[in-house]
């Protein structure tokens, strides 16, 4: 299983959080918006940073929080 992160950066509360590139294109597959997960606005732009530790750390957060929506 290949992990790979995407970053993006809240345009309204400034906060930053990354997806795992196969949950975004399931989420963009899916017609969702990506929605920041502190705030839930949309307005987040994507980021080209990706993989580092503190990152991946909020992802693991984000999925967990997020479950939901994974579950197939
Ligand atoms: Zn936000």
């Amino acid at each position: 299983m290949i992990e790979i992160y995407s970053s993006y950066g809240c345009k309204i509360c400034k906060h930053e959080f990354v997806l795992l590139s196969e949950q975004e294109q399931e989420q963009l597959k899916n017609n969702r918006y990506l929605v920041c997960p502190y705030c839930s606005s949309q307005k987040v732009i994507k980021q080209n940073k990706s993989d580092s530790l503190k990152e991946c750390m909020s992802a693991r957060s984000y999925k967990r929080e997020k479950g939901a929506i994974r579950q197939r």
